[in-house]
């Protein structure tokens, strides 16, 4: 019997906002007996993966690790600095804000949310009227999320800076990067962040398990003034430890320390600037795409503004429930799986078939992002999507330029 052809033989492409696609190295980095944890190549680790992992953050200051995902670690973050009953300020622009927030109600904080829409970046202007009728300053944090992955907006975290600074308020800068951090520009001593969550999935290339928080001194002395901290998420142990169980809080995660030994020095061995060119070109190349098939029928980019998007993810929409159907096709036809929509539509509204979105994060390359883009261009022919012409040509475009971009 005649069949007709499948085309999704060949390696799988994991083309979603995290985890991301892990690099070969990494994972036959993991690929090991169980080393110890008492003596040996392991435990002289540590002190060099944390020197790395603050030379991608950009800081001097600490950084502690947990074994968990980025939910641990925005838990973790919160329980050194926020007591029951103290006051955050959350600016939301997108889902990930209110997740972070309802984090920190869960552990007795008064959450205020100052609420952006899903489809804009923060307004440093309201932010900063905010600041400024808070005389009292009761506000001890501010959470911001750099890169939110459901609307893949990308906030100005120097800006926020700037309008703690200009309203001389002291409340922490405390920043989610878990999309951004290898992705994106991000320096957190130049934009004074006192705490910076992130996660392993994503930027950094490794499989999901590995939570991090790193922290300025002023953040250090607010989390001295605690009354008390939590032992297992006390990020004090963790950043000095004496003995090598402390970094972990207990065993080690033994596997993910070799994977994230790779992962950081193919990331340093590349340049973190260089990354983030990388990301810079990719990223323009499929906001060329995506802004050519918004020429015509639906299809329509979340983030208007190229300077207020994500380089890691671009949300998108289409006519329910063509997104539904493109990413359905995609995957069977192609192997290649798109990220659904995060927080735009409910799941079960018929409405929530009409987002999706394109990761972009962590070990990319051109023909990865062409070959993706291509997929998609054949999904919406194939099912008849309304789409505009030469979008192709125009990702094409930009990978031949090759232009150096101004992160
Ligand atoms: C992925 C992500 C999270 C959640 O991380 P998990 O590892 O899924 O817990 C939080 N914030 C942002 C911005 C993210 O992209």
């Amino acid at each position: 019997m005649a069949r007709p052809p499948v085309l999704a033989q060949g390696r799988a492409y994991l083309a979603i906002p995290g985890p991301s696609v892990i690099p070969d190295a990494v994972l036959n980095a993991m690929h090991r007996a169980a080393p110890n944890i008492y003596a040996g190549e392991l435990v002289e680790m540590m002190p060099g993966l944390l020197a790395d992992l603050r030379r991608v953050a950009r800081t001097r200051h600490h950084v502690a690790m947990y074994i968990g995902n980025g939910h641990a670690a925005w838990e973790a973050a919160l329980s050194n600095v926020i007591a029951p009953g103290d006051k955050v300020l959350v600016p939301a622009t997108g889902r990930f804000g209110h997740g972070w927030g309802e984090m920190a109600s869960g552990i007795g904080a008064v959450v205020e949310i100052l609420e952006f829409g899903r489809a804009a970046p923060m307004d440093m202007g309201r932010i900063e009227a905010r600041l400024r009728e808070d005389r009292g300053h009761e506000i001890k944090a501010v959470l911001a999320v750099h890169v939110d992955t459901s609307s893949s907006v990308r906030n100005d975290i120097a800006a926020l800076r700037g309008v703690l600074d200009a309203t001389a308020h002291p409340a922490l800068l405390m920043v989610d990067c878990i999309a951004s951090l290898g992705c994106e520009r991000f320096e957190m001593d130049e934009w004074g962040v006192d705490v910076m969550v992130t996660a392993s999935q994503k930027g950094l290339m490794v499989p999901p398990g590995l939570g991090f928080v790193f922290f300025s001194d002023k953040a250090a002395e607010a989390r001295a003034a605690m009354a008390r901290v939590s032992r297992y998420w006390d990020w004090q142990p963790r950043a000095q430890a004496e003995e090598f169980y402390q970094y972990h809080g207990g065993t080690a995660p033994t596997q993910h320390l070799y994977g994230l030994r790779c992962a950081l020095d193919m990331i340093h061995e590349e340049g973190i600037e260089q990354v983030w060119q990388r990301h810079a070109v990719l990223a323009r190349a499929v906001w060329a795409a995506c802004e050519a098939w918004a020429r015509e029928g639906g299809f329509a980019i979340n983030i208007a503004e190229r300077d207020c998007r994500s380089h890691a993810v671009t949300a998108l929409r289409l006519p329910a429930p063509g997104a539904t159907e493109l990413r359905d096709w995609v995957q069977t036809q192609l192997g290649l799986t798109l990220g659904v929509g995060l927080g735009m539509a409910a799941p079960g509204d018929p409405a929530w078939h009409g987002f999706f979105r394109l990761g972009h994060m962590g070990h990319v390359n051109g023909h990865m992002i062409l070959g993706m883009l291509g997929g998609v261009e054949a999904g919406m022919r194939a099912l008849g999507i309304a789409h505009g012409k030469g979008a192709l040509d125009a990702a094409a475009e930009v990978i031949a330029g090759g232009e150096f971009i101004r992160v």
